[in-house]
């Protein structure tokens, strides 16, 4: 027997955070808590991401 510690089977603690793709750097960023009410509409992984990305757009 050793004394090792770790979960075997089952992953114990809250699930999994939802996780999109960053529009502007590509890279994956997790749900956060200021995005609950617009989160299908997050685009981008930071507010500068946005900026880069959501600059000259025709109105
Ligand atoms: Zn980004």
């Amino acid at each position: 027997m050793s004394p090792t510690k770790g979960n075997s089977g089952r992953s114990k603690g809250k699930a999994q955070l939802p996780q999109k793709t960053c529009a502007s750097c590509g890279r994956p960023f997790a749900w956060r808590k200021k995005w609950e009410r617009v989160w299908p509409e997050v685009r981008y992984c930071s507010e500068r991401c946005r900026r880069l990305r959501g600059r000259s757009t025709s109105s």
